[in-house]
């Protein structure tokens, strides 16, 4: 038997697994089928509401959609965060449904110029990956008449320790070396565009507060170099984010508060170059990873070689991070749970396999689970980041799982807005 990671608190009970205060059965009813995600928005709601209490006054925070682009929970995150961050037109699109594009900023490598001339006409925050992408966005401004909104990403010297994708202290394709930052922010600002700050991303998935804090309190210095050198204070510092979450066994969630009071005797003590500026970070997964659960139907039970293997009717082409081929090295169990069985029953070791003719397509690898059959559902917790977007869906040409969104402020338990599978 091999241990899995823990199950969110709120997904613990003792009887059948409930999702926003309905059975995994009843959203399915409603959904139509199998596979399916349900993304619960009350607890959304109320990790933003923990993170503006943990983070100093006037912070800024920013939901970086590619973690779950999910229309209806974008719909209920825009109204609670500052900003939403965005990484190609696809995204664009989904985001100005939501907030004005003053509120938008768009980073990644490898902008199009078509990508480039949208932005600039919504008043997107471009955040600039490389000198290229500097002229190419000011030529484009220039073709157009508008004045962009420009911010130098930064690629630091410095790394986020332990985090699980690291995105600084090396070679990069994304930012600006931090050697070279402040002479383009300067060409910027005598160009006379709207220029927007620093955007400086470290790394992403850790666990460590320690490390939270000491990066941030690097990238604040680095900031205020960088300010100093180009003479004028940055309206925003976007200081990223790489606030983790626990998937696997032995992980701890990260210590928030400490980060937000550690913080806010940074943001007390800046340098004069950084006084005025404003700051923000920028979180996907934390804000929403617990919040999903990705449900599949046991399709088929079979014993093979002494092993047990429950097939269910989705894998990894919905949830690829799960089976371990997504940013993994080692493939370790996510939380699983049999959501249709009371638990206090008897246990067995099986494997979770999805529907794939791969063998990677293995969603738990041999777990202790209650005794379960075909007609069972399978809950597969931490859904609700990286999950059906970061998935190889057209993989063997299954179907596509449902997305529905429970819960809400105004309306409990109601469901917001399904896709049916
Ligand atoms: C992916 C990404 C994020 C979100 O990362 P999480 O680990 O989901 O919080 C934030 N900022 C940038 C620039 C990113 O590329």
């Amino acid at each position: 038997m091999k241990p899995m990671g823990a199950i969110p608190a709120e997904f613990r009970g003792d009887g059948p697994l409930q999702i926003a205060g309905e059975m995994a059965e009843a959203w399915i009813e409603a959904a139509g089928d199998t596979p399916l995600f349900v993304y619960d928005a009350d607890m959304v709601t109320a990790r933003i509401a923990r993170l503006r209490a943990a983070m100093p006054a006037g912070l800024d925070i920013h939901y970086a959609i590619k973690a779950n682009p999910f229309a209806p929970l974008i719909a209920v995150m825009a109204p609670l965060v500052d900003g939403l961050d965005i990484a190609s037109k696809g995204e664009m699109a989904l985001a100005l449904a939501a907030k004005p594009g003053s509120a938008i900023s768009f980073a990644g490598p490898g902008k199009r110029d078509a990508e480039i001339v949208a932005a600039i006409k919504a008043g997107v925050t471009l955040n600039l990956e490389s000198e290229g992408e500097a002229i190419r966005a000011l030529m484009a401004a220039e073709r157009l008449g508008v004045t962009p909104r420009l911010a130098v990403r930064v690629n630091p010297e410095m790394e986020l320790r332990g985090s699980g994708m690291r995105m600084g202290g090396r070679a990069s394709p994304f930012g600006i070396d931090a050697d070279r930052a402040a002479a383009i922010a300067k060409r910027l600002v005598a160009a006379g565009v709207d220029w927007r700050g620093f955007h400086i991303f470290a790394g992403s998935q850790a666990l460590d507060a320690q490390a939270i804090i000491e990066t941030q309190a690097e990238t604040l210095a680095l900031a205020g170099r960088l300010a100093d050198e180009v003479g004028v204070t940055p309206p925003l510092v976007n200081l990223g984010g790489g606030f983790g979450i626990p998937y696997f066994p032995g992980e701890e969630p990260l210590d928030i508060e400490a980060i937000g009071l550690a913080l806010g005797e940074r943001m007390a003590s800046l340098p004069p170059s950084l006084k005025g500026a404003r700051f923000a970070i920028e979180l996907g997964r934390w804000l929403v990873g617990e919040a999903g659960v990705y449900l599949t139907r046991v399709i088929d039970r079979k014993e093979s070689r002494g092993e047990t293997f429950l097939v269910v009717d989705g894998g990894l082409h919905h949830q690829l991070a799960a089976s371990g081929n997504f940013g993994t090295v080692v493939k370790r169990n996510y939380p699983v749970s049999v959501a249709t069985v009371t638990p206090g029953g008897a246990v067995e070791t099986v494997s979770v396999v999805g529907c794939l003719c791969t063998p990677l397509d293995r969603l738990a690898d041999r777990v202790s689970l209650p005794v379960a059959g075909p007609g069972d559902v399978i809950a597969v917790f931490m859904a609700g980041a990286y999950g059906l977007s970061a998935s190889p869906t057209a993989f063997l040409g299954h179907e596509l799982p449902g997305q529905m969104l429970a819960g809400g402020r105004d309306t409990p338990n109601a469901i917001f807005t399904s896709s049916a599978p």
